[in-house]
């Protein structure tokens, strides 16, 4: 029996950590009044003033726009959809290429599928794991209509470099800022340095309302598809007049005046819940990159990171021994989250699949046994899901990087210092793993 708890030794922490409720009695408060009022939603899929919403939600939505300084708030049922919207309203058809990253929640993607668009993966930065610039551009043909750009982890993506790119090939930029609410590019908020940008408000989220999410733009005719789409567009077109009818096919993606209530609430907490995040964060970074196999890609210049999961770079080469040991050693010394228990350890080996090795794409088949929209008469491109198209991602992915949750507020010193001496633990007795 080694001294490691991954070789029976003893844990260096049995307790749970902490949960992080972010609910209080603001939105308790909140949704009581709107569930005494017994009007939970005011949503009409018809051109009416309804059509906009209920008061709560019209409330919300200008709270959110004045907050992250953009012209317009949508909001929507979940960032998935709100995607969706944007993919709908940058007039996206079928055969249209749309590049997006492939380090990323599997919607960022998918999103591009609904309006029969074919994804196009460029790779991302070693460093900062957004998409990277000059690969968007070799990626360019002339079928490309927009870029989904990520700002994955909670940092905001090179938006100065994407924009010179978008510009010079007129092409829309979508801003998937799930996992960005907050975070700053040169003084401006995450979520508004493309043409459309999405946040989440679902339960795993830095601020949530369960499910939810919230579009922002500073275009009034985008601001009016994202609407339509969000609302029936095809009932409500002919009515409200003046409107091309090209991608305008609706969903019900509407926002409740309970989930606008509390979203109002959790965005007023943002900053109180970014900030301690940013202290965890940066306690655990300066304590475990002093292990010689551990750097901290740190951060973009110019821009805030609000670390939705804190990213680190593990060298093997330096270790001795591969990333995957190594994390699950540390993950055997650490216990669950409390309230995410299912969840097992929130320390984790890469992030997700790179996209276009789900069997979707190596099977390009999204509808019934065709191949649309990857078939001819609309789709003259040639694009490639080939394991390797993008091996700065995969290199990442399968045996550099590794990410932690391990730092959400409430947690404490104290809590912080378990996660440190769990990687201080497995770095001194290393051998035991080789
Ligand atoms: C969470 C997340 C989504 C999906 O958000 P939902 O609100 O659950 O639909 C999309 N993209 C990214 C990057 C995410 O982190």
């Amino acid at each position: 029996m080694g001294k490691l708890a991954i070789n029976g030794g003893k844990k260096i922490r049995e307790k749970l950590f902490p949960a992080y409720n972010y609910i209080d009695d603001n939105e308790i408060k909140a949704v009581t009044n709107v569930l005494k009022s017994g009007k939970l939603s005011q949503f009409l899929g018809c051109w009416d003033p309804d059509f906009f919403g209920g008061k709560n939600v019209r409330e919300m939505e200008e709270f959110y726009a004045s907050y992250f300084g953009a012209k317009h708030a949508i909001a929507v049922n979940s960032n998935t959809s709100g995607l969706i919207c944007a993919v709908g309203a940058a007039g996206i058809s079928p055969g249209d290429e749309v590049i997006v990253s492939p380090y990323t929640m599997s919607a960022s993607a998918a999103s591009i599928l609904v309006f029969n668009g074919v994804p196009v993966f460029a790779d991302i930065e070693p460093d900062y794991f957004c998409l990277d610039p000059k690969s968007v551009e070799a990626k360019i043909t002339p079928y490309t209509k927009a870029i989904v750009v990520v700002d994955i982890f909670g940092l905001p993506y090179d938006a100065d470099a994407i924009r010179k790119i978008a510009k010079k090939h007129n092409l829309i930029i979508i801003e998937d800022a799930a996992q960005a609410p907050g975070a700053m590019y040169n003084g401006k908020y995450a979520g508004t340095l493309g043409d459309m940008g999405i946040f989440s408000l679902n339960y795993h989220k830095h601020i949530h309302t369960g499910e939810g999410g919230v579009v922002v733009t500073d275009n009034d005719d985008l601001a009016d598809r994202l609407r339509l789409i969000r609302n029936h567009a095809e009932a409500v077109i002919e009515d409200k007049g003046n409107q091309s009818l090209n991608n305008m096919l609706g969903f019900n993606f509407r926002m409740t005046e309970i989930e606008a209530v509390i979203a109002k609430e959790q965005l007023k907490k943002l900053k109180s819940l970014i900030d301690p995040r940013m202290e965890n964060c940066k306690y655990i970074a300066d304590q475990i990159t002093k292990l010689p196999m551990i750097k901290d890609p740190g951060v973009r210049k110019g821009c805030t990171h609000v670390y939705y999961q804190q990213p680190f770079l593990f060298d093997s080469k330096v270790a001795g021994v591969a990333r995957n040991k190594f994390i699950d050693a540390v993950a055997a010394e650490l216990s669950p989250t409390t309230l995410r228990e299912t969840e097992g350890i929130q320390l984790s080996s890469g992030y997700v699949k790179p996209i276009y090795l789900q069997p979707l794409y190596q099977k390009k088949q999204v509808y019934g046994n065709s191949h649309f929209p990857w078939e001819p008469p609309y789709y003259k491109g040639d694009v490639s899901y080939a394991k390797g198209i993008c091996p700065v991602t995969e290199s990442l992915h399968y045996d550099q990087l590794f990410t932690n949750e391990l730092m959400h507020p409430p947690f404490t010193k104290e809590d912080l210092n378990d996660v440190v001496n769990a990687f201080y633990k497995v770095a001194e007795n290393i051998n035991e793993l080789k």
